[in-house]
């Protein structure tokens, strides 16, 4: 039988309640158990797909093609055995909707359909399928406690302790504990309030884990453990950590797995925590520094594209090298040229949407294609990529995508059905494989051209990505472009192009997948273990023969 930890959060939102979890996780795995992980969001958005990244963050993309919470990733990439889906990640809207649908279906035999029982119970059959057959699953509420939004789902969860019996059920609950400088007073306040707040629905804590700046001194802790009710070792400090990968040691050391542990019963062998100290081993001893430019739209929010730090940043780790990210709004390129990206050892341009600074991503490939600078393309990143060639190298004049010209003259980038009307072609697609105006989502296989960057890379020429887009490239043009020097070096089941490269240059790949969805710290991820490498020569000053020619 499942157990189940949750996770509740107080105070203030943005403590890292996702990192938390995904750390708990972590350390529950390295005791040979294994873990399923729920998201559970209060806002009423059906899924998070159609959300704002400069509002949200990042949409993560689950290997099924589910567009989740960004936390998802966060559990990804701590946790092995935690493989995210359509079973992981509920928000208010999904679960009203099923619950709506179940209604009109008749399915409640005429009673008055209310938020007790009915959007509970809907609630406590996602989250117990979700947990599928995992030893434990953590589920991780959204919100903080006392937002009205979040009230059915800590109602569901406060069900789930008395039902399942408190040997099945751990409440874990994350607060602030502030340090006052004018003061040096370090406030424990806050954290007797948010415990008073979710007791006052039912749920008592059995852990807080308590988000500071320094270590909780033991006087801080005693005073907490006292007004919340909680056991004094009970509550863990999560102290700011100068890098992420040390929070599993950190809760680890403070017993965090052993409470879990004895409340529900379990006899566990020592947690193996080796290659998270060999993770933050390889961070603090880097044999390189490099300077990698990500040239997109939605620089001010770094959790927009979270994935794709992390996966550089996994990249390093896999090759010793420091990668330092500067991020570079691509509209200052168009209006100020590309000069900030001289001094750069490597350039990425990531996904994206919408047309703002579409030129100025286009320069930047443009300008990493001539000088010889190491260019990792991702999804948008590739397709401006096309572009570029198609107009710089190809010379095809106003070469543009569809989604930001639908007058181009050359539309190298279109949705199937505006690429396939072009020739006549009416070839037969079956019903999956024309994503036509709707989002190829998910994992897909991939086939890599043998003895291609990529295929290198990779070490293999079978492999599966997750993608998240609605354009492709034309593949009208795809002879014209191979004229003219770019290599097609993947494709996809249906002969769609999926990896582009340019062989008279030391490192320009790109993938219209995205392949920062599947890197995780311990193992690395192929594409970007080999895009560092090139940086890192390049860095190194070992300059590629076209830019020395
Ligand atoms: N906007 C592009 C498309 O829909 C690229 C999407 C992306 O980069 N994720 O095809």
């Amino acid at each position: 039988m499942t157990s189940y930890v949750f996770i509740t959060g107080g105070v203030v939102s943005s403590l890292g309640k996702g990192i938390t979890s995904a750390c708990l996780g972590a350390i529950l795995e390295a005791r040979g158990l294994t873990i399923s992980m729920i998201k559970l969001d209060p806002y009423i958005n059906v899924d998070p797909g159609t959300m704002s990244p400069f509002q949200h963050g990042e949409v993560f993309v689950t290997h099924d093609g589910t567009e989740t919470d960004l936390d998802l990733g966060h559990y990804e990439r701590f946790v092995r055995t935690a493989k995210g889906g359509r079973h992981s990640n509920f928000t208010t809207g999904r679960i009203y909707e099923s619950v709506i649908r179940k209604e009109r279906r008749g399915e409640y035999l005429g009673a008055t359909v209310q938020v007790i029982p009915h959007i509970t119970d809907e609630i406590k059959q996602c989250v117990q399928r979700g947990a599928g057959d995992a030893d434990i699953c953590l589920v991780e509420i959204g919100g903080t406690v006392g937002d009205i939004e979040s009230l059915p789902f800590l109602e569901a969860i406060r069900q789930m302790g008395i039902e399942l019996g408190h040997d099945h059920v751990v409440y874990v609950h994350l607060t602030l504990v502030p340090y006052i400088k004018t003061s040096s007073e370090i406030k424990t306040k806050p954290t007797q309030h948010s415990v008073k707040e979710l007791r006052s629905i039912g749920i008592q804590p059995d852990i807080l884990v308590c988000r500071s700046e320094k270590p909780l001194p033991d006087e801080s802790r005693k005073k907490i453990a006292l007004f919340t009710n909680v056991q004094e070792k009970a509550v863990i400090s999560a102290y700011d950590a100068d890098d992420l990968y040390k929070i599993p040691e950190m809760m680890h050391e403070q017993g965090l797995d052993d409470i879990v542990a004895r409340q529900l019963g379990l006899d566990l062998p020592p947690a193996d925590l080796s290659e998270w100290s060999a993770i933050v081993a390889a961070k603090q001893n880097p044999e390189a520094t490099v300077n990698v430019a990500m040239v997109g739209k939605y620089m001010d929010l770094k959790d927009s594209y979270i994935s794709l730090v992390e996966a550089l940043q996994h990249g390093g780790i896999h090759t010793r090298t420091r990668v330092n990210i500067h991020f570079i709004e691509s509209r200052d390129i168009e209006e100020h040229g590309v000069g900030r990206l001289e001094n750069m050892n490597g350039i990425v341009v990531p996904g994206g949407f919408g047309d703002r600074g579409i030129e100025g991503k286009i320069d930047t490939v443009q300008f990493a294609r001539e000088n010889g600078i190491p260019y990792l393309g991702i999804c948008l990143g590739m397709q401006v990529a096309v572009i570029e060639a198609a107009r710089n190298m190809a010379g095809l004049k106003g070469a543009m995508s569809t989604e930001f010209n639908k007058q181009t003259p050359h539309p190298v980038i279109a949705l199937i059905t505006e690429w396939r009307d072009m020739t006549g072609d009416t070839e037969e697609r079956n019903e999956d494989s024309d994503k036509g105006g709707t989002m190829r989502l998910g994992a897909q296989a991939v086939t890599l051209i043998d003895g291609s960057l990529a295929a290198r890379s990779y070490g293999k020429t079978e492999i599966e990505e997750r993608h998240r887009h609605r354009y492709e490239v034309n593949n009208n043009y795809r002879e014209q472009l191979s004229a003219a020097g770019l290599t097609f070096s993947g494709v996809s089941v249906d002969d769609l192009v999926e990896m582009i490269e340019i062989s008279d240059h030391p490192f320009f790949l790109a993938s219209q997948f995205h392949p920062e969805f599947t890197s995780n710290p311990r193992d690395g991820h192929p594409l970007f273990k080999s895009f560092i490498i090139a940086v890192r020569e390049h860095s190194q000053g070992k300059l590629p023969e076209v830019a020395e020619a």
